[in-house]
């Protein structure tokens, strides 16, 4: 059984890989770079799906939060496209297969969903049409659509991410020296919502979509506990044995990154995973406290 995985060499895709891998599974990988398990998106669109691929799972895209890419039309066009086209090119991959794989996961994020500290977001509620952030996850979702001749034979599901933590990286990767040398703090007020879930959880949801049959459509990808920055901030702080109290200016993110990107950090969405919970997902992290806790660990690996 072989999964071929789009961006798969990067943070949850080298995660997953390890855990496919130890499950039996064989691994493809579309990358830009060479490397033996690796194929490249010319060799997609040119030779399709390999052999005996059950499963394609859609998570290329270009880091938002690279502090050396100021926030310019050429960036965010990157941006986009390394979700966009990519995922379409899975998608045309899957059509022009003669034998379809049985799955098509495609990641998505939260942003889909409108900051605010009042409304509540389960998978149905609406979005991805109000920023750069929302439209890039509705166009990101809409280009994993199959046609109706294999939409019937291949189950798609789109996992809505939160912030993905774990030691290896993401945003963990960025705040744990600020953290460890006690200056880490909330940003702003703290009081922002911070949708989130520990990077085991991701890698086992993604598995548990593709290994269940009742799993498809959007699911949202976050800990059922809900939380602000603030408490995250605590909490990672209190894994650390380190105060975490300094605020980060919201002016000073804003200036760093610009407005519409630091929003990520700066405003938040309480999101519910209603959908993955009554299709019977089952977290091992559910609480920020134990998920501080293995991030916090030199040791931890994935
Ligand atoms: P990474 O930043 O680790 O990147 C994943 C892979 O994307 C990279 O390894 C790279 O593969 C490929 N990539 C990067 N830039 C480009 C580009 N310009 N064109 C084509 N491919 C590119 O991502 P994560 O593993 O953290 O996340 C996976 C997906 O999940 C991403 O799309 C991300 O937006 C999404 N997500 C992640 C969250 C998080 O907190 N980590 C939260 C919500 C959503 P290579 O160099 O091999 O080509």
């Amino acid at each position: 059984k072989t999964v071929l995985i789009g961006g798969g060499s990067g943070f949850i895709g080298t995660a997953l890989t390890n855990a496919l891998k130890s499950k039996g599974y064989f691994v493809r990988i579309v990358s830009r770079k060479p490397g033996p398990m690796n194929l490249s998106w010319t060799e997609l669109e040119k030779r399709g799906l390999p052999e005996n691929c059950t499963a394609v799972i859609s998570m290329a895209g270009q880091n938002v939060f690279d502090v050396w890419r100021r926030w310019t039309p050429g960036f965010q066009q990157n941006v986009w496209a390394s979700r966009v086209l990519t995922t379409r090119a899975l998608a045309a991959a899957i059509k022009h297969a003669e034998v379809k794989p049985k799955i098509f996961i495609s990641m998505s994020g939260v942003g889909y969903y409108k900051p605010s500290d009042t409304e509540e977001y389960t998978e149905d509620s609406p979005g991805g049409d109000f920023d750069f952030l929302s439209r890039l996850a509705k166009d990101w979702e809409d280009a994993s659509k199959l046609p109706s001749s294999c939409s019937s034979s291949v189950r798609r599901v789109i996992i809505r991410s939160g912030i993905v933590l774990g030691r290896a990286g993401g945003m963990i990767n960025n705040l744990y020296w600020p953290f460890y040398f006690g200056v880490g703090g909330p940003v702003g007020t703290g009081q922002q919502f911070f949708p989130w879930i520990h990077i085991q959880d991701m890698v086992d949801l993604i598995i548990y979509s593709m290994e269940t049959e009742k799993v498809s459509g959007v699911l949202n990808g976050v800990a059922p506990q809900v939380i602000t920055n603030k408490q995250f901030a605590q909490a990672f702080g209190k894994a650390l044995w380190r105060p975490a109290f300094i605020p980060v200016p919201r002016f000073i993110l804003n200036a760093a990154f610009s407005e519409e990107r630091a929003m990520i950090m700066t405003e938040g969405q309480k999101v519910i995973p209603k959908r993955t919970l009554e299709l019977g997902f089952k977290f091992k992290f559910p609480d920020i406290d134990s998920t501080c806790k293995s991030c916090s660990s030199v040791m931890y690996a994935d």
